[in-house]
C-alpha cells in the first residue's frame, strides 16, 4: 500500500454549471483493461447507473464491468443512506468522533469564486467518498435537487464517474487555475491541471469526461486496477 490508500476525496454537490463543458472524444481508444465493479444491491443506486458512470472513462480506454462478486471487483460501491448534512455539521460531527476525512471547510475569502452570496459551506454535502484503493461510498441522501427528495439519476451517474476517477488514480482537479480555495491535490509530477471537468470537487454539469480529466488519467499515478497495486 502506498500513501495513497489512505486517501478520501469527496465530490461535492454545488453543481458548477457551465456554459459549454468540453467533451473529450477519442474515436478509437485503445483498451487498456476492464475495471470491474460491484456496487451493493440497491432499488435506488443501481448497479446500472453505476455502470453508466465508469463507462464515461471509456474514451480513455477504460472498459467497465459490473461483476457480482464484491471478491472479483477492482472497486467495491456502498450506499449508506445517512442523512445529508452540509459538510459544516459533518465536521462539527466529526470533530467530535474523529471519523472524519477529505472535507475542508471554505475561507471566507473564497466565497467569492461562487455565485451566490450565501454561506458555501453550510450548502455543500457529500454526494461521495473515494478511498482511492477500491471502496467508493454513494450517499443517495444527499442526491436529490433542493431537498426533494428524489434522487436524481444523473447526479448518481456523475457522481459515479467522479469517484471511479478517483479509484483510477486521479486526484481533484481545480475549475480555475487561480483557485485554490477547496482541497485540491496535486500529483507528484506538480504540473497543475485546471478547468471543466468531471474531477471538480464540486460536481459539474456534464454527462461526459473533458480534455483535462483525460489528460489527468494520462499522469503517471494513475492505473487500472485499485485493489490489485
Ligand atoms: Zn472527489
Amino acid at each position: 500500500m502506498d500513501s495513497k490508500s489512505t486517501r478520501v476525496l469527496a465530490l461535492i454537490s454545488v453543481l458548477l454549471s457551465c456554459a459549454s463543458v468540453p467533451e473529450y472524444v477519442n474515436s478509437k481508444p485503445a483498451q487498456l483493461g476492464t475495471l470491474h465493479i460491484w456496487v451493493q444491491p440497491d432499488p435506488v443506486i443501481t448497479a446500472n447507473l453505476v455502470l453508466d458512470g465508469c463507462r464515461f472513462w471509456e474514451p480513455v480506454g477504460v472498459k467497465c464491468e459490473i461483476v457480482q462478486n464484491p471478491a472479483k471487483a477492482d472497486v467495491v460501491v456502498s450506499v449508506s443512506y445517512e442523512p445529508c448534512l452540509s459538510l459544516a455539521r459533518k465536521r462539527v460531527a466529526a470533530t467530535k468522533t474523529g471519523a472524519m476525512a477529505g472535507v475542508t471547510a471554505l475561507r471566507p475569502e473564497c466565497k467569492a469564486v461562487f455565485p451566490k452570496d450565501e454561506d458555501i459551506t453550510e450548502a455543500w454535502s457529500m454526494l461521495g467518498l473515494s478511498t482511492m484503493a477500491g471502496q467508493v461510498t454513494l450517499y443517495p441522501m444527499c442526491m436529490s435537487w433542493a431537498g426533494g427528495g428524489i434522487v436524481v439519476p444523473d447526479m448518481v451517474r456523475r457522481t459515479a464517474a467522479h469517484e471511479v476517477g478517483h479509484e483510477l488514480g486521479i486526484n481533484h482537479v481545480p475549475l480555475s487555475c487561480n483557485d485554490n480555495c477547496v482541497q485540491y491535490e496535486l500529483d507528484a509530477a506538480g504540473a497543475k491541471l485546471c478547468g471543466p471537468a468531471i474531477m471538480n470537487a464540486p460536481i459539474v454539469d456534464a454527462m461526459h469526461i473533458t480534455p483535462i480529466d483525460a489528460d489527468a488519467f494520462r499522469r503517471p499515478n494513475t492505473r487500472l486496477f485499485p485493489n490489485r497495486q
